[in-house]
């Protein structure tokens, strides 16, 4: 037992950066809600590949989609039309306010991309606006640029300087942003639901506040959608339940159910700005990611599956407050989040709650020192909640006093 997990671990450290603490348990391969390990044990997946896999693993739509597209063509790059491209970027501009689609490759690209477009918007309008207005507690990716608008400053530590003119206020203050707003503001960039951070959703009319700021000021306004995106909070997209539209929008974690897939979505009269030669992607919305991408988007939108997620989301949030109500407030200090993307916030660090769920066979991961974050595929069933739920109920009640 554990033997091929254990050898795996000894292997990785001699061979990988030490930047990962991955669990000491080899997942190789899966199957709808269910991941097994190298030494044959069964995991129920709660965390879908940090909430990524919202079809469950290897979605008989996606697999077919990703090895039909592997018998024709994988990569050309973007010197060439590509069908599954153009395909994949009609159907997310149909889904949401966006004329104009840029691909990439992850959710740090996404946004490079978006804060990027904002500076050079502002340079062919011809003002001097450079500055990005981000919040506290906000996670947008690891280059540099991304890195500089996360707003958690333990992750800049020793990666100075930063980019230049990119500031922080409090998530939610809408006093404090406008008063960091100037003339040399280019763009908002902001998370519906702060998702690293501990899954802290905006509060109401902030997201509106924003969009009546950035039009007083002649900002752009991003939404990060990268981990709420692709029908994670309940909406195909978490603004869409604020009334508030951005200028643009990032996606990726859900886009390709795990295939590695980023976008940028935006106006045409902002995307205009991405002349030929302004910004690329060799890799970006290549034939076999964008194709999968499609499949994802078309199982989502006409498969049923929003619809049925909806009801297994209010069995999951009815079960969560119970669960808090029974463990109490002395371990459980909050429980925030919608749809398929849920925070229990303990009273003490979650460590220990999300390795015993593991030896239990349930796969939880944190967000922020205390809180368990839930993001289990989209297709999980109100019985595999029960019995996710319970095994987590049993590690906190065991590990939090
Ligand atoms: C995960 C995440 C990112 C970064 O995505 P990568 O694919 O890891 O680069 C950016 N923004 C948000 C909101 C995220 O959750």
């Amino acid at each position: 037992m554990d033997k091929k997990n254990r050898e795996m671990a000894h292997r990785m450290t001699a061979v990988l950066t030490p930047n990962y603490l991955p669990q000491p348990v080899s997942i190789e391969r899966g199957e709808g809600c269910y991941v097994y390990d190298a030494d044959g044990r069964r995991y129920l997946d709660l965390m879908g590949g940090i909430a990524t896999a919202v079809l469950g693993h290897c979605h008989p739509a996606v697999q077919a989609a990703l090895t039909h597209q592997a018998g024709k063509i994988w990569h050309i790059s973007n010197l060439f039309l590509s069908s599954p491209q153009i395909e994949l970027a009609e159907r997310l501009t149909a889904l949401c306010f966006a004329e104009q689609a840029f691909f990439c490759n992850s959710g740090a690209e996404a946004n490079e991309a978006a804060l990027k477009l904002a500076r050079r918007y502002a340079h062919d309008r011809e003002e001097k606006r450079f500055e990005i207005l981000a919040f506290d507690g906000a996670f947008h990716g690891r280059t540099l640029f991304t890195l500089s608008a996360t707003g958690t400053p333990a992750y800049w530590e020793g990666f100075g300087p930063l980019a230049e003119g990119v500031y922080h206020v409090p998530f939610g203050d809408l006093a404090a942003a406008g008063q960091r707003l100037s003339d040399r503001t280019a763009a908002i960039i902001v998370e519906p639901v702060q998702g690293e951070s501990g899954v802290h959703p905006a509060p109401p009319g902030f997201l509106q506040g924003l969009r009546d700021l950035a039009d007083k000021n002649g900002c752009l306004l991003i939404f990060d959608e990268v981990q709420t995106g692709v029908g994670r909070t309940g909406p195909l997209f978490a603004h869409q339940t604020s009334g508030a539209e951005p200028d643009i929008m990032t996606l990726a974690k859900a886009l390709g159910n795990g295939i590695p897939i980023g976008a940028m979505l935006t106006r045409a009269s902002v995307g205009k700005s991405l002349v030929p030669g302004t910004h690329a992607s060799t890799f970006g919305g290549n034939p076999l990611a964008a194709a999968c991408a499609c499949a994802v988007l078309d199982t989502l939108t006409t498969g049923g599956v929003l619809e049925t997620a909806r009801k297994t989301a209010e069995h999951l949030g009815r079960s969560l407050e119970a669960m808090a109500h029974r463990l109490g407030p002395d371990r459980v200090a909050d429980i925030r989040g919608s749809g398929h993307l849920r925070a229990i916030e303990l009273t003490q660090p979650a460590t220990n709650v999300i390795h015993r769920c593991r030896e239990s066979g349930v796969l939880i991961i944190s967000a922020g020192a205390s809180n368990v974050r839930l993001a289990p595929p989209l297709i999980i069933s109100n019985e595999q909640i029960d019995e996710g739920l319970a095994v987590l109920e049993a590690a906190i009640a065991a590990e939090i006093s």
